[in-house]
């Protein structure tokens, strides 16, 4: 099926009606493009959903694209983020900077930008560095797939939990814990027009990025809980009736609850498939091995360091699920890490 997504340069900001706008703001040097930023009005200024990235071309879009829609990023009241992510809460800083207004996240996200700001730079490397080691990356992916990395989000003013309305007078923005992409991940939900803004939890197209870090932790499932968050946003909304969604990424589309049985069968299969090829293994398997087995958009050989050290993310992710479930083992004491597929 060829992708709907268009090019940054073809999207425009818009008004969607009922006091809702939308903003792209360019993601330089990504594939995905852009994030969609959405401000939702109220009497005492907008409410932007997510940010962008922290560049100044997606700052005069930012700034730029709400001027022509009649806003002004002076006035905005507060901007509440979906997920922790650099394309996502980059610009919440200026945005603060510029109008006074506050910054939310949900509690776990927020326990992450504070743990990242403690622990940057070299520190981080060496943390970096193991974590790939214990995976099974040899000595040279692990030095090429430890790079640059965006420095971490403004820290937020307040702290979000399931179910807190966001404060926005005159209207309803509820957020909806949604772990799994991260584990503060957070939907939100505007139940005086019933829409629903999904970040990047449920997007039209492609799938989000579900890791686990570190990639050998076993005290977290965040792909079982990612499924769960699935199912929860497909039983939001008036009964029988399913909301239009408002992604962070790609196009606005309806029928959430759709889409998220779609992903949600989308895992399964790969849970299947994986499970099924580590049982014709009779050698157990380190993350690596594990991660160079599995379909990716391109041959594990064309990856780059970065890319492969996603993947592994992923496969780690995808490992410990059918551990969680009982149908994959680690084996006990080794480093590297290996897993094992148990009788089913
Ligand atoms: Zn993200």
């Amino acid at each position: 099926m060829k992708s709907r997504r268009r090019p940054y340069a073809e999207q425009r900001p818009r008004d969607l009606g009922g006091g809702v706008w939308s903003v792209p703001v360019p993601i330089p040097g990504s594939p995905l493009g852009y994030t969609l930023v959405y401000a939702v009005a109220s009497p005492r200024g907008p409410v932007l959903v997510d940010a962008g990235w922290n560049h100044p071309d997606a700052w005069e879009a930012l700034s730029g694209g709400l001027a022509s829609l009649g806003l002004d990023v002076t006035a905005v009241r507060g901007v509440v983020v979906t997920h922790f992510h650099p394309d996502h809460a980059g610009l919440a800083g200026q945005v603060r900077e510029a109008s006074g207004g506050w910054i939310a996240m949900h509690e776990s996200d927020a326990a992450l930008v504070r743990l990242m700001t403690e622990y940057a730079g070299d520190r981080h490397d060496g943390f970096q560095s193991d974590m790939l080691r214990r995976a099974g990356a040899d000595p040279g992916e692990v030095r090429q797939a430890v790079g640059d990395r965006p420095a971490p989000p403004a820290l937020p003013d307040r702290e979000l939990r399931d179910g807190d309305l966001v404060d926005l007078p005159g209207r309803k923005l509820r957020a909806v814990h949604t772990p799994g992409h991260t584990p503060g991940h957070i939907c939100l939900h505007l139940e005086d027009a019933d829409r629903l803004f999904t970040g990047d939890h449920v997007l039209p197209d492609i799938t989000p990025h579900i890791g686990i870090y570190p990639y050998d932790r076993d005290d977290v499932d965040p792909l079982g809980d990612f499924l769960e968050s699935l199912d929860r946003v497909g039983e939001l909304g008036p009964l029988g009736a399913s909301m239009t969604a408002l992604p962070a990424h790609e196009w606005i589309f309806p029928d959430v609850a759709a889409r998220a049985a779609e992903i949600r069968h989308h895992h399964e299969e790969k849970l299947e498939q994986l499970r099924a090829l580590l049982a014709r293994r009779p050698e157990p398997q380190t993350i690596w091995e594990v991660a160079a087995m599995m379909t990716w958009n391109r041959p594990w050989e064309d990856l780059s360091p970065m890319v492969r050290g996603m993947a592994a993310g992923e496969a780690a992710a995808h490992l410990r699920s059918l551990e969680a479930s009982g149908l994959v083992r680690r084996l006990p004491g080794v480093d590297p890490v290996r897993f094992q597929a148990l009788d089913s």
